[in-house]
């Protein structure tokens, strides 16, 4: 489900930052889900990330499991709020969000839309289509890069938030320190030169 923006506009294909929510932009709860606008603690360096990402080219779209939802821990309503607290706040820092979509359900619903299943992506690129080799996904989760390799472009790891137990302590050479790590390393998508995520 998307929870921003309320109506898209199609733009042609983009370069599209695909970035996973809880340990990327934000603190994860330990053994536990961010249920109210007040836990939501965003990293320091998220900001600064996300504005390095835009400056280079790409669209930010935020993909997200929500499953304390399906799980009845909290409403849509609340999630919501969480949502516009975390879009709010980064735009106070400068840092934009091109849009946000979220799978509300439990793993049991088996719906298409819980990462790794691909369907948060297919429903973005209904609304505004990515430019597929110039697009990644970037997360602290096995998800996340399974998630990646189903649609088809880049996975990034971050080495934030639930990645050690998501992956184990191996994964730490492939991985990026945190998002504006992976910022800095990313390529710049404004020139006229055609790049490919490497
Ligand atoms: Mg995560
Ligand atoms: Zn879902």
């Amino acid at each position: 489900m998307r929870a921003w923006p309320p109506k898209v506009k199609k733009g042609p294909p983009a370069p599209t930052a695909f970035l996973d929510r809880d340990g990327t932009i934000n603190k994860n709860r330990e053994g536990s889900y961010i249920t109210t606008p007040a836990q939501l603690k965003i990293y320091a360096k998220a900001p600064a990330a996300i504005k390095l990402i835009s400056a280079k080219g790409y669209r930010v779209v935020v993909l997200t499991n929500q499953s304390g939802i399906g799980r009845g821990y909290m409403t849509l309503a609340a999630s919501r709020r969480i949502n516009l607290k975390l879009l709010r706040e980064l735009r106070k820092a400068g840092a934009g969000v091109d849009a946000v979509y979220f799978c509300p359900h439990a793993p049991g619903e088996n719906c298409s839309c819980r990462k790794p299943k691909p369907g948060l992506i297919l429903e973005a690129e209904k609304d505004s289509p990515a430019d597929l080799p110039r697009s990644f996904m970037a997360g602290d989760k096995k998800c996340d890069l399974e998630l990646a390799r189903r649609a088809g472009i880049k996975g990034r790891l971050v080495l934030t938030g639930q990645w050690r137990s998501s992956l184990g302590p191996a994964a730490a050479k492939k991985g990026y320190k945190d998002l504006l790590a992976l910022a800095r390393a990313l390529p710049d998508m404004t020139g006229a030169e055609q790049r490919k995520i490497p």
